[in-house]
């Protein structure tokens, strides 16, 4: 089924669009029959659950496979991800834009990172409001050993695909105007939107990356 369901998915998405397998409860056979199936990037939302499946997979023996991180990260828990992850999708607050930033000049390492952004109507959802981006985003030199790839978000927590549409119109015109507020960034240019549900509606909105579990691996 998994490989039945990733042929469905990428038949119908725009080539230039990034599929990443939505990997998070379910075990890592899954996970290798979407590798054998040729999925490649894959995203977890835990820390604990991401450093178990690092450790039992050997890495040489699957070439190409990336991981994302997508949920919440606490400063904490950095070392369990950040070794193992190309790109981290979920940053949410200034508190770990700099924890990252020490990791990094601690390790020698250069971070990949989109920045979350709140757009759902949800109150308690995570991430940065639009004018705080904005102002990090001036002062993106604090952030040496951080590369600022772009935004993910979430739409609002709905089947009224008109509320949908409208959260993701959001995001891609906010997008837009970051990219022309600061070209000095030429790596700002990933939107990473669109689940399981919504996917389609995404990609008219300048998704980039689409975040996929449900309809590869099956319900949770
Ligand atoms: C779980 C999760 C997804 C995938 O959701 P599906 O509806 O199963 O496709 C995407 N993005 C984030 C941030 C998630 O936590």
């Amino acid at each position: 089924m998994i490989k039945e369901n990733l042929q469905a998915l990428l038949s119908q998405l725009p080539s230039n669009i990034q599929l990443v397998a939505v990997s998070k409860f379910h075990p890592l056979e899954n996970i290798l029959e979407a590798y054998d199936a040729g999925q490649r990037i894959f995203a977890e939302s835990r820390p604990q659950e991401l450093a178990e499946k690092v450790s039992q997979l050997d890495g040489a023996k699957y070439p190409g496979l990336e991981w994302h991180f997508i949920g919440h990260l606490q400063t904490n828990k950095l070392k369990m991800v950040l070794p193992y992850v190309s790109l981290v999708q979920s940053v949410d607050s200034i508190h770990l834009l700099k924890e990252i930033q020490k990791w990094g000049a601690a390790n020698d390492r250069i971070v990949n990172v989109l920045l979350e952004v709140h757009i759902g109507a949800e109150e308690t959802k995570q991430g940065f409001h639009e004018e705080e981006v904005v102002d990090l985003l001036f002062d993106s030199d604090k952030y040496p050993n951080i590369r600022f790839c772009g935004l993910m978000a979430m739409a609002s927590h709905t089947i009224d695909e008109s509320v949908i549409d409208a959260d993701f119109e959001r995001i891609d015109t906010f997008m837009a105007y970051l990219v022309d507020l600061f070209p000095e960034l030429t790596d700002f240019n990933q939107l990473s939107i669109g689940m399981s549900d919504d996917w389609k509606i995404a990609i008219h909105h300048g998704a980039t990356i689409i975040r996929i579990g449900t309809a590869i691996f099956g319900s949770r």
